[in-house]
């Protein structure tokens, strides 16, 4: 069974286009799971939001089989397919990155050395409080990676690769502001 999850795994691997050459050797020589986090994950464009532990995206759509199993697996039910794809959507509660939903996933969508990231980007609306004024920055105080600062004309400023796409701003949101869309 492992044998022949690491031969798909493998065979997309070597046939995906955008596969590094310090991934490729990796790949050929480690021949173990610490290849696929091999990728740099943060400058990965998603089609959408993925869990948060998702393998490079043209990696993962080739991977993921739609077999339902990381939907089950996520207590807060953030968790759906979307075109036959796992994908994640924040709308009433974050992702914890509890990491659940890799642990059940046996394709090799999802692999327990990836650094967590949705792929989601908080979006702040022109109606937002904060970039009227400064007597909001609940989002930015809520923030655990401080990737939102507001500039002195009170615009948002986001620091894209400290944000991890958990979704914790847009909770804290009382007025509904925040957008998460999958960084593009
Ligand atoms: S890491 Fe946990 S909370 Fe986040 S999507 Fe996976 S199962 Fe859900
Ligand atoms: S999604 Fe998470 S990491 Fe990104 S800005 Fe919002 S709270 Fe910070």
């Amino acid at each position: 069974m492992a044998g022949d999850r690491d031969a798909q795994y493998y065979k997309a691997w070597m046939t995906h286009r955008t596969v590094s050459r310090r991934g490729l050797f990796r790949g050929l020589f480690n021949a173990g799971h610490q290849a696929q986090v091999s990728v740099e994950q943060q400058d990965v464009l998603r089609a959408e939001g993925r869990p948060p532990q998702a393998v490079e995206e043209v990696l993962f759509v080739r991977l993921c089989d739609g077999c339902n199993d990381c939907v089950s697996a996520c207590p807060y039910g953030l968790i759906q397919l979307k075109d036959d794809k796992a994908a994640i959507n924040i709308e009433y509660a974050d992702c914890d990155f509890c990491h659940k939903c890799t642990d059940v996933c046996t394709k090799g969508a999802l692999e327990r050395g990836i650094e967590p990231n949705t792929g989601l980007r908080p979006t702040l609306s022109f109606s937002c409080l904060g970039r009227m004024n400064n007597y909001c920055r609940q989002c930015a105080i809520t923030c655990p990676q401080g990737a939102i600062n507001f500039d002195e004309a009170n615009q948002v400023v986001l620091n894209e690769s400290r944000c991890n796409g958990c979704g914790k701003c847009k909770l804290a949101c009382y007025h509904g502001h925040i957008t998460l869309r999958p960084k593009r």
